[in-house]
């Protein structure tokens, strides 16, 4: 027999609820802007990516999201995370949003495809929505074992 290794629970990393989206954009602060997410663990590492970004982590290789304040490959559909100056999901032969897709099914993958030229399309910024999403999924079936981010548990 081999002893068996429970996954970490799914449930407990979808946590994005009304009242998160409500408090979002209060002036509230740092040190509670996450105060209401239940899983501790995503909630620091929120928090440690905030502060990171203020030394120089770019914000589009975030595993976190600070507007949906979830996995970012959780919210990555969002328009909002359609980027037409920069390129993140934005086709510029087409002119239109890349579509992502993401299945989160351990280990989890993320595709990008565009309608229009039926091609993934391949720039630095569409890479980095895909080795953002990537390192996000990692990030969150890090569950209890080693994590990207040496974080209190606070
Ligand atoms: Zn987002
Ligand atoms: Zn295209």
């Amino acid at each position: 027999m081999v002893p068996s290794v429970s996954p970490p629970s799914r449930a407990r990393l979808r946590l994005v609820s009304p009242e998160d989206a409500a408090t979002t954009g209060s002036a509230s602060g740092l040190k509670d802007r996450y105060s209401g997410i239940a899983d501790r663990r995503l909630a620091a590492i929120l928090a440690a990516e905030d502060v990171a970004e203020e030394y120089g982590l770019s914000a589009h290789v975030r595993t976190t999201c600070y507007v949906h304040r979830c996995w970012v490959h959780q919210c990555i559909s969002d328009p909002l995370h359609v980027l037409v100056v920069t390129g993140h999901r934005w086709c510029r032969r087409c002119d239109r949003t890349v579509d992502v897709e993401i299945d989160e099914t351990a280990p989890g993958s993320v595709e990008l495809y565009c309608d229009g030229c039926g091609v993934p399309p391949d720039t630095v910024a569409n890479r980095e929505v895909v080795f953002s999403c990537r390192s996000s999924l990692v990030a969150m079936y890090g569950g209890e074992a080693s994590t990207p981010y040496v974080v209190p548990d606070c």
